[in-house]
C-alpha cells in the first residue's frame, strides 16, 4: 500500500527563492525545467521534483572570460 499523502490532482507548489511567492507548477515538470515566477519575473531552474525544489536559473552570460 502506498502510504504517501499525496493529492495526484493538486497542483504542485514551490517557493520563489528570489521573492518567497508561491510558484505553480504544472503536472509533467522536470528537472532542469526553466520557470518563470509570475511575482517577480525571475526564471528558476527546477532542481528536483520530489518534493519541488527551485533555484535561480544560471544567467546567459555574454562574457565567459577568456
Ligand atoms: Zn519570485
Amino acid at each position: 500500500m502506498v502510504s504517501r499523502q499525496i493529492d495526484e490532482h493538486a497542483m504542485t507548489e514551490a517557493d520563489c527563492v528570489e521573492c518567497g511567492a508561491t510558484v505553480t507548477l504544472h503536472d509533467d515538470y522536470e528537472i532542469g525545467e526553466i520557470v518563470d515566477c509570475t511575482t517577480c519575473g525571475v526564471e528558476l531552474e527546477v532542481l528536483d521534483t520530489e518534493p519541488p525544489v527551485l533555484d535561480r536559473a544560471p544567467e546567459l552570460e555574454e562574457d565567459w572570460g577568456e
